[in-house]
């Protein structure tokens, strides 16, 4: 249900659901004890976040738009799991990021990818004609009304130089299986997540109508992600404006495919491995088997668990904005994601969200542990054994 936030007056963009649902809260704490801010030693934690939630109306905005107070929250939804009232944390933390991007009072990182996308479409400061320079040393079919699928690579796997092999291996895989897709190319824009959960509503209903009308122009019917947080938006946000298609994460498709006989793995042993569950793929979407399904078929592969894992997986701290923003050395999530991995007992990490990887490498790299972790994308490990 919307409501209006009874303390302030608002704009219609920054009006949101579940405001309501905040004054549900009995100060039990279970959303405090849950949240990975509690594992790591710094100045930012959830409790401090509720009581600003609690309080703002009282408090005004002055003083909590640091990146270490209400720009900390990762959207991870640990908390919304465990809570007993149904409060409504993170919509209630986007809604005040929100009221403080209505008087551009936002951490100067996130002024920039926002400029990026208004004018090139990606959070990248990439230009847009160059969208598609993930593509080398592959075929890509363009979309087309006799294509099945279409396929939505994130700004991130477009961009990013790392994360450029994750979109060349999923196509890789999905070519493998015999899967009709097909990508639109340079008129693609961001989905809008990030910017919609740092708080610049118009933004993120800019770039979903502009997606909206050029998918739905197409003739696109089904769409395959590469990353877990564009799965959420398309599947959960964009339908509100119009956008409504069946949409799927790779892993999907390709675990379907396996099962069917279409995507045959082999070649070189996988040997023991682990699965960080990205907190959009698990805790938002529920897609815990269809990776770990890939996994167990690749080649000599043994799968190990994590200490926390499925629903208890601990964040990588790229959500929410995070991946924008700067966490001191020691203080962030994905180092203890790397201490788990290497207790573990397995030689690789795998995980299937360039957010991740870009958060896992960086730490496995500041913890000196390369030689005794691989950090891998799933996608990655599928498209070298086809
Ligand atoms: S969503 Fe995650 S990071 Fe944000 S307050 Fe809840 S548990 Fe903490
Ligand atoms: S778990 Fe829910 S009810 Fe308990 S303190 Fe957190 S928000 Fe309030």
């Amino acid at each position: 249900m919307e409501a209006r936030i009874p303390f302030l007056e608002v704009s219609d963009a920054i009006i949101y659901s579940g405001a309501e649902t905040l004054y549900w809260c009995m100060q039990c704490g279970l959303c405090t004890g849950t949240c990975p801010y509690r594992l790591v030693p710094g100045p930012a934690s959830e409790e401090f976040n509720i009581r600003l939630v609690q309080h703002l109306g009282q408090l005004g905005l002055e003083g909590f738009e640091s990146e270490n107070c209400l720009f900390a929250c990762t959207t991870c939804r640990a908390c919304v799991d465990v809570c007993p009232r149904g409060v409504e944390i993170i919509n209630n933390v986007v809604g005040m990021r929100r009221m403080l991007a209505e008087v551009g009072t936002i951490p100067p990182s996130l002024k920039t990818i926002a400029g990026s996308l208004h004018s090139q479409g990606n959070p990248w400061s990439g230009p847009r004609d160059q969208r598609t320079a993930w593509i080398k040393d592959v075929e890509i079919p363009t979309f087309s009304e006799q294509t099945e699928y279409f396929l939505f690579v994130c700004c991130t796997s477009c961009f990013d130089a790392r994360s450029q092999n994750i979109a060349r291996s999923v196509a890789k895989a999905l070519t493998a299986a015999g899967i009709s897709f097909g990508i639109i190319g340079n008129e693609e824009s961001c989905c809008g997540e990030t910017i919609r959960k740092v708080g610049d509503e118009q933004l993120f209903q800019n770039l979903a109508q502009a997606n909206i009308q050029l998918y739905n122009g197409k003739g696109v019917k089904k769409i395959i992600v590469t990353s877990p947080h564009c799965l959420y938006t398309f599947k959960n946000e964009y339908p509100e404006f119009g956008g409504e298609w069946e949409v799927f994460h790779y892993s999907e498709i390709l675990a379907s495919a396996l099962s069917e006989g279409k995507l045959k793995l082999s070649g070189s042993n996988a040997g023991a491995v682990t699965f960080h569950d990205p907190c959009y793929l698990g805790r938002h979407t529920k897609l815990y088997d269809p990776p770990r399904e890939l996994l167990r078929n690749l080649p000599g592969a043994e799968l190990m668990e994590l200490a926390r894992t499925k629903n208890k997986s601990v964040c990588c701290q790229g959500g929410g904005g995070r991946v924008w923003m700067e966490t001191a050395a020691g203080e962030r999530f994905a180092e203890l994601r790397i201490h788990e991995a290497v207790a573990s007992g397995a030689k690789t990490l795998v995980t299937a969200c360039p957010y991740c990887i870009t958060m896992l490498e960086d730490s496995l790299k500041v913890l000196g542990k390369q030689d005794e972790l691989a950090v891998k994308e799933l996608s990655e490990l599928v498209a070298e054994r086809t």
